[in-house]
């Protein structure tokens, strides 16, 4: 009833309009611009389109943990979105554009605004993930048929997910022909400049107050050590870029591997939500490629193949969707894992396994909200072969606590460990925390900034044997592949 009255009243305001092609602005012309992933201001092409026509213009953020299907944030995610929201806030303001924040399902909330402000047209940028891509795609239509403008713009990947193919015509499984593909491929499309200003004043919308949201923690406040470590917001993440590319970019190749060095870009959560674009990104380092060394041009090339699986994770996450709850590879299916050990569990969680490399880790992780990329590989693998818990209690774990936690990157990256994902890491490859401890932190730095009563003290005895475990979970795969092998699983 109160839809049919809200669409009535939609179809009444926009019975000027002509559903097709781009509208001449008029004085009365209020764009609503949706913000999802893309917290930015600058290359945002939903907003820089709406600005560029003479009418008003109001950004939007819902906050939409009903729809079906939708994935709720985790706990380090609410906290980062929470200071982005502001600072988005703060970037728009000197366009013009207020920022509404509202909550609820995403359709509802946008039929609602546009009533309220009048908007004739809606501007987003897409998104990739199948719950995301039905509520857009279903806006969309309905938006039309109310005779509004409805459009969608590329802004978070490089290479959308349908656009690269084998030859075959099938999705790529394998990074490295997916790379090729993507690199053979035209230039992406340069960046967007910060638009220029709403010529008109937006008409005045209610908005919930971002304190109302309660996404920062509060009994127990367990944020100060993310505060410590993070700025979000545009502006920080254009300025970790510069300084990554100014200082770090030389030593990246032979660094990155290094937890203590701190030689990567730490840009992945600015990258999740979309306060860096991977179009400032590309653009950046290949313009400063010329005047790079032959190992700043090294650095360059790796760290552009490293935002690669970034647009590769995607990919695979648009073609098999259900990435976080179902293994890539179906002889997977047929894994026996054993009854959940929820001691075994807790104690990887909390850093207290007896591993020290893992146990380091695992506290980076609860502190500052990020673990380094090596270490994120070894604790994986510790938690899924050593102490043989599924994978998905592992993806959830960090689904909750990391900053840059992203609905492809990690499930792609918990299932490449496992060995159950797309161009995974073979199911008998067993990561040794020791020897892994031993190869990229032989001064013990890394592990002594998170473990600090590793130094002189007896630490704590192992919770699981290495050897044994390692043999246990080979048993348990061979076993896997040999029940695959008999049902002729692929
Ligand atoms: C078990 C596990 C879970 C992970 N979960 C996530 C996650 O939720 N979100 C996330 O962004 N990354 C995830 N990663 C990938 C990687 O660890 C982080 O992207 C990286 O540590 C971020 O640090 P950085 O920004 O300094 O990376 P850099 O080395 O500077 O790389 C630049 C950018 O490339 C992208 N990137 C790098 N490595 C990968 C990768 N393996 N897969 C996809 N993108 C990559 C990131 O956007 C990163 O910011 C996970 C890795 C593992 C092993």
């Amino acid at each position: 009833m109160v839809l049919s009255l809200l669409l009535g009243r939609l179809l009444g305001e926009a019975m000027n309009m002509s559903t097709t092609g781009v509208q001449p602005a008029g004085p009365a012309d209020v764009t609503v611009v949706l913000f999802r992933d893309d917290l930015r201001v600058a290359d945002n092409p939903a907003l820089h389109a709406a600005l560029e026509r003479q009418g008003s213009v109001i950004a939007l953020y819902v906050l939409d943990e009903v729809s079906s299907d939708i994935r709720p944030l985790g706990g380090a995610s609410r906290w980062w979105l929470h200071e982005s929201l502001l600072a988005l806030r703060a970037s728009l303001e000197p366009l013009g554009v207020p920022l509404v924040l509202r909550k609820g399902a995403t359709e509802a909330v946008v039929r609602l605004v546009v009533a309220e402000s009048g908007a004739t047209r809606i501007l987003w940028n897409r998104r990739y993930g199948l719950a995301e891509i039905a509520i857009d795609t279903r806006l969309e239509s309905q938006l039309r048929a109310c005779g509004l403008e409805a459009a969608s713009f590329q802004a978070s990947l490089l290479f959308e997910p349908w656009t690269i193919r084998t030859g075959g015509g099938t999705p790529y499984s394998v990074f490295t022909p997916f790379w090729r593909a993507c690199l053979a491929g035209p230039e992406p499309r340069a960046p967007l400049p910060v638009p220029t200003p709403a010529g008109v004043a937006a008409p005045s919308v209610d908005t919930d107050a971002l304190e109302e949201w309660a996404l920062q923690p509060s009994n127990p406040d367990w944020a100060s050590g993310l505060r410590r470590t993070w700025i979000p917001g545009e502006a920080s993440a254009g300025a970790r870029l510069q300084r990554f590319l100014d200082d770090e970019l030389e030593g990246y190749s032979l660094g990155r591997d290094v937890p203590a060095q701190h030689a990567t870009s730490r840009l992945s959560p600015h990258l999740r939500w979309g306060e860096i674009s991977a179009h400032q990104i590309w653009h950046e380092v290949r313009a400063i490629r010329p005047s790079l060394s032959p190992r700043g041009a090294d650095g360059a090339a790796k760290f552009l193949s490293e935002v690669g699986w970034r647009e590769f994770s995607w990919h695979v996450l648009f073609h098999s969707p259900r990435l976080a709850d179902m293994p890539w590879r179906r002889e997977f299916d047929d894994f026996q894992w054993p009854v959940l050990d929820r001691r075994a569990l807790e104690a990887w969680q909390r850093g207290q396994t007896g591993i020290p490399l893992v146990d380091a880790g695992m506290r980076e992780l609860w502190q500052t909200g990020t673990m380094h990329n090596r270490v994120r590989m070894v604790t994986a693998s510790f938690l899924t072969k050593n102490l043989l818990i599924d994978w998905r209690e592992g993806e959830r774990w960090f689904w909750d606590t990391l900053v840059d936690a992203d609905p492809a990157a990690n499930p792609f990256n918990w299932q490449w460990v496992a060995g159950s994902g797309a161009d995974a890491a073979p199911y008998f490859r067993i990561f040794n925390p020791e020897v892994q401890a031993k190869k990229f932190d032989p001064e013990r730095s890394y592990i002594l900034q998170y473990v600090p009563e590793c130094e002189g003290t007896e630490y704590p005895a192992p919770i699981v044997d290495l050897a044994h475990s390692r043999q246990a979970a080979l048993a348990a795969h061979f076993e896997m592949k040999a029940r695959a092998g008999e049902r002729k699983v692929p």
